[in-house]
């Protein structure tokens, strides 16, 4: 029929960067409308959103199962929990963040008064990431919306059902004119990241993560890298064994199969303590998902034979391919890798220079906790560190010691569902930071607006700048 051939059609005709600019020209028409600017526009998008997650809830898990085979549970909860749950935040604080704030004056302009001013910057593009396509495709878009700028969302093409499923949610739910999304690949970003945009948030790698800064630096635009890194597990002796061990196994394997940008992605320990620790893991994973975890429906698959190959270089690697002291197991046919622990891998093996993000987890062993610090501050700055002990002092020297996106005590990973804290990297972890507030500011500009009145004029500061003048000052 007619509509089917018309969507076909559309499909096969290029998003060049012609069409990158007619996009944003049609865009900046709909700014330049002041529409988005209203508080009453922010609040009917973000409620919107609100209607088309709930609406459409089997249709996100299902696009979900598609391209991750992500377990229902961890789909409802970390995808469409969180991301409902930043839009109600939104709207709940909406009216509070928008207010200028107050700020103090000076003497060199009394009598003044002074306040900051929130405005949108105007036309935003994100790029987002496969591993939680729903959440870090929507949760940067709330901020958008909410600080009143026209946004274009360009999902990954690496989880194509989600990436459609957005497509067809937004135009349908939210306003068209002024929120868009561009499906594609490496030749859609390309031409999207020609154009001069007012703000890009980029979530992915960080050799991307160049690409998308040097393109924003020739408009001078700003930008926000939420990139990864190895983010590293302390484990001191300690500890209560089944809690820590449960929220190691949580972090890792029960968010995405280890695919998550804060997962851990290797733990320190002491050599005393490791083999109990390995212990106290192997049982909470049988626990978790069963003697067979390749047949468990609680465990995602790796995403595609691309990140598979790469994983399982990572385990075939010579001096690493003996140190497997748990699972290992994998299955090619399915894109299927068991959770897989590792002990002493040696630290110039690639599994301990590149991100894992997948389900293995190494273990280096030290002599004293305390000389997890170096190993951690000879590497690039990870996006989380985290550190399990009873000891308030280690607590204290880790929180001072140690340079992280965040970090979290005691657990893993749940740090990123507190609207109060910044979530993003430092370093090569990343640039900038939203979630809550954060993501508000993230997209508006800070004005600085001084208010004078014409009266009470104190000549002294003009010409002629005679030397009685200079006795005042
Ligand atoms: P990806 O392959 O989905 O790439 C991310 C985006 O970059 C996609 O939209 C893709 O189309 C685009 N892209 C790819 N190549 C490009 C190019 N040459 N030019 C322009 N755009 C291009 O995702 P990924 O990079 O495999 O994601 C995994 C990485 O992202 C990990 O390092 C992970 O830690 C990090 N990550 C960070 C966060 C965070 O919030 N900080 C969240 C998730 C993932």
């Amino acid at each position: 029929s007619r509509p089917i051939m018309e969507d076909e059609m559309k499909k096969m005709e290029r998003f060049d960067s012609d069409s990158a600019a007619s996009l944003l020209k049609e865009l900046r028409g709909t700014f330049a409308s002041g529409k988005t600017k209203s508080y009453e526009w922010r609040v009917q998008q973000l409620k919107n959103m609100i209607k088309m997650i709930d609406d459409n809830e089997r249709a996100i898990m299902e696009a979900l199962q598609q391209d991750l085979a992500k377990p229902r549970f961890e789909s409802f909860v970390s995808e469409i929990s969180l991301t409902k749950a930043a839009c109600n935040h939104a709207l709940k604080e909406l009216k509070h963040w928008m207010k200028p704030e107050k700020a103090k004056t000076a003497i060199t302009t009394f009598p003044s008064s002074a306040e900051i001013v929130s405005e949108p910057f105007g036309i935003v593009l994100i790029i987002s990431a496969w591993n939680y396509p729903f959440l870090l495709s929507l949760d940067p878009v709330v901020g958008a919306i909410a600080a009143g700028n026209s946004v274009v969302l360009k999902p990954s093409e690496i989880s194509p059902a989600t990436s459609s499923l957005l497509a067809k949610l937004l135009e349908d739910y939210l306003d068209s004119s002024a929120v868009r999304v561009v499906e594609g690949a490496v030749a859609e970003t390309t031409a999207l990241l020609e154009q001069k945009w007012d703000k890009i948030l980029y979530t992915g790698n960080g050799k991307v993560g160049r690409i998308v800064m040097a393109a924003a630096a020739k408009h001078l635009t700003p930008v926000i890298l939420e990139l990864g890194g190895k983010s590293p597990v302390v484990v001191d002796s300690n500890v209560n064994l089944k809690v820590s061990a449960r929220r190691i196994a949580a972090g890792k394997w029960g968010c995405n199969n280890g695919q998550a940008c804060i997962a851990p992605d290797y733990i320190i320990t002491t050599k005393a303590y490791a083999p109990t620790l390995i212990d106290g893991l192997k049982n909470i994973l049988e626990e978790f998902f069963g003697k067979d975890p390749l047949e468990s429906k609680d465990l995602s698959r790796i995403v595609n034979s691309n990140h598979f190959s790469r994983l399982a270089k990572l385990l075939d690697e010579d001096k690493v391919s003996g140190k497997i002291v748990h699972g290992g197991q994998r299955d090619e046919t399915r894109l299927m890798i068991a959770p897989t622990i590792l002990l002493d891998v040696p630290e110039d093996s690639l599994i301990m220079n590149e991100e894992i993000f997948g389900p293995l987890l190494p273990i280096i062993t030290v002599d004293k906790v305390e000389d997890s610090f170096d190993i951690i501050k000879s590497r690039s700055k990870p996006l989380a560190a985290y550190l399990f002990t009873s000891s308030k002092k280690l607590e204290k020297e880790f929180v001072e010691n140690i340079s992280a996106g965040g970090m979290l005590i005691n657990d893993t990973v749940v740090h990123l569902t507190n609207p109060s804290l910044p979530f993003g990297g430092v370093g090569e972890s990343g640039i900038g930071s939203y979630h809550g507030k954060f993501s508000f500011d993230a997209f508006s500009h800070k004005k600085a607006v001084l208010y004078r009145s014409l009266y009470g004029d104190a000549p002294v500061r003009y010409p002629p700048y005679t030397p009685g003048k200079l006795r005042i000052l």
